[in-house]
């Protein structure tokens, strides 16, 4: 069930987010709205603090859901996500006509959970011309 989150919060998590899903980096337009992520589900002991929230499309947060960690693609190795309260997205990613390119073992397990570039992905950050 999702923590509810008051407004000043919601709003403190959004602006620092500059309007943007903290993963793939779409902006906050369309149909779906943004959501609040818990970066560290509550499930598994994370508060519901500017620390460990984050700014995440609707697509991003369901492809996350709880979970902390996947396989890197690369390794076959039990990966952490990206924290993005703790791990900056340049570090870790670069945009390239709009496809996500992972850096980094974290990145590469994100970019795989997330399916950061499923096609119809991609096509939408084309058409809304997502910055990295
Ligand atoms: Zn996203």
């Amino acid at each position: 069930m999702p923590a509810l989150i008051p407004n000043p919060l919601r709003q403190a998590i959004i602006e620092r987010a500059q309007h943007r899903c903290e993963y793939c980096h779409k902006p906050q337009i369309g149909f779906y709205p943004h959501e609040v992520d818990h970066v560290i589900a509550v499930k598994h002991g994370g508060a519901t603090t500017l620390e460990n929230l984050a700014f995440a499309c609707f697509q991003c947060n369901r492809y996350k859901g709880s979970d902390l960690a996947s396989i890197d693609p690369q390794t076959n190795l039990i990966t952490p996500l990206l924290n993005p309260r703790r791990q900056r997205w340049h570090t870790h990613f670069r945009m390239e006509d709009a496809r996500i390119i992972p850096l980094t073992p974290e990145a590469r397990a994100t970019v795989a959970l997330l399916q950061l570039n499923d096609s119809t992905r991609i096509q939408e950050r084309r058409v809304l011309q997502v910055q990295d």
